[in-house]
């Protein structure tokens, strides 16, 4: 496969742009090798600067959910830009976005937009200590909740610690009110509390994981989390940034029958435009500027054209509620048929899914929190994953990154992507 343009390329951006990428993790630093620079897409397939094509599992980490460039989406951007691309002022394109939020998730009546899934979870934690007047937060190890300062921060090993920063940067001051424990591990989360008493205003958590791969809640886990909570006068925050819309129309909240107080969104909700939105009930929301104390703004906030991105994607959602069905089915599909070529090349793996989301570990222990993602061997994976992209299949740069599905994945990509599999040497 010739890849000239975009070694070229990535030559070039590295003058101007640091690392020559404007996300670490698109320079495939884990995998080795060179990003890929694309000219365009449609559906599950992205056409590189060479103009070699790749079925798409990745979907712009996530957003992409009903394909590149849906008509429909398109079309509903178009006319916005038409419009001017932003006013600074009202439009009623917020409000639509705003009741189909509040109609798809459970527990939300209010929604503040914004611009991407770490302003909506920086701001969450903003608005979780106005609301309690208490300084403490509580996120899990492995739980990725955007580049805030605040979530930029590494749990000990062992039990629950203080934290650490795990950037240049943060200082000890923010860090030292983060405190961090393992995913499905309920005794930390309660060995925490009691030794955090009347501190702690909120506990994060991805209620399904997508950031050390996809990792899956224990039977219980997320109820015992929100009772923890609740007895503590502490709110209880779903990040459902990947998830949102994705793994159901009401997200985790609606596939597990749980609430939270808080729910950030970002992803799907922009429909592949930059947006990101956090809600919860009336008394917390009203909490917020120019209601309540705790500020929180944007120039680009609810931005026409990103609404109406939003918009059309919520509602074909909402008016194809098979997509879900269906996108589970193919990642079943997927999921049986990656692990019966696994296994007759005796290889060591765990694949964890859940509705469109799935990642494949190899390791041969469960996957069921970051220390266990760890143990996979990266080795295998970074071979796994040139192997793959060399045969046009574009997975996620690194096994701490789940594969997201979209609508327009067909049979025959899946065929496409098992052959490719069962060509793989282990
Ligand atoms: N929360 C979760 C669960 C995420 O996966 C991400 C990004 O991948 C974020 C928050 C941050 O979102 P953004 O990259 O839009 O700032």
């Amino acid at each position: 496969m010739d890849r000239a343009k975009s070694k070229e390329l990535f030559q070039k951006a590295q003058n101007h742009i640091p690392g020559g990428v404007n996300s670490p993790v698109r320079a495939f630093k884990s995998v080795g090798g060179q990003p890929i620079f694309f000219q365009k897409a449609k559906g599950a397939i992205l056409e590189d600067v060479n103009g070699n094509e790749y079925i798409d599992y990745i979907s712009s980490w996530g957003p992409m959910i009903l394909g590149h460039a849906q008509p429909q989406v398109v079309q509903a951007i178009q006319k916005a830009v038409e419009n001017s691309t932003s006013f600074g002022a009202p439009t009623s394109a917020e409000i639509d976005l705003a009741e189909l939020v509040c109609k798809m998730a459970p527990g939300i009546d209010k929604v503040r937009m914004v611009n991407s899934g770490t302003e909506a979870c920086m701001s969450a934690i903003r608005l979780a200590r106005g609301f309690t007047k208490k300084d403490k937060i509580i996120k899990f190890e492995g739980c990725y909740h955007g580049h805030a300062d605040s979530f930029l921060i590494k749990a000990g090993s062992g039990a629950s610690t203080l934290g650490i920063p795990n950037s240049p940067g943060v200082t000890k001051g923010v860090a030292e009110d983060t405190l961090t424990c393992s995913f499905n591990n309920i005794e930390q989360v309660e060995e925490i509390f009691s030794q955090n008493p009347n501190q702690i205003a909120a506990l994060i958590i991805e209620p399904v994981p997508g950031n050390m791969g996809c990792i899956i809640p224990q039977d219980g886990f997320l109820q015992k989390v929100k009772t923890i909570c609740h007895a503590n006068d502490a709110l209880l925050i779903f990040d459902e940034v990947m998830t949102g819309f994705r793994l159901a129309p009401g997200g985790v909240q609606e596939l597990f029958g749980i609430t939270a107080d808080l729910v950030t969104y970002g992803k799907v909700i922009g429909g592949g435009m930059p947006v990101g939105a956090y809600g919860g009930r009336t008394e917390i929301m009203d909490y917020v500027a120019p209601d309540g104390p705790v500020y929180q703004a944007g120039t680009l906030s609810g931005n026409p054209v990103a609404m109406a991105s939003g918009i059309s994607t919520l509602q074909f959602l909402l008016d194809n509620p098979e997509i879900y069905s269906s996108l589970n089915a193919k990642a079943l599909k997927l999921k049986k048929g990656i692990s019966e070529i696994l296994k007759s090349k005796n290889a060591d793996f765990r694949i964890n899914q859940l509705g469109s989301m799935l990642s494949v570990h190899f390791t041969n222990e469960d996957v069921l929190d970051f220390d266990s993602a760890a143990k996979g061997n990266n080795e295998i994976f970074k071979r796994f994953f040139h192997h793959m992209l060399n045969n046009g299949i574009y997975l996620p740069p690194s096994a701490f990154e789940s594969w997201f599905l979209n609508d327009a994945l067909s049979e025959i990509h899946i065929k496409k992507t098992l052959d490719a599999v069962d060509r793989f040497d282990i």
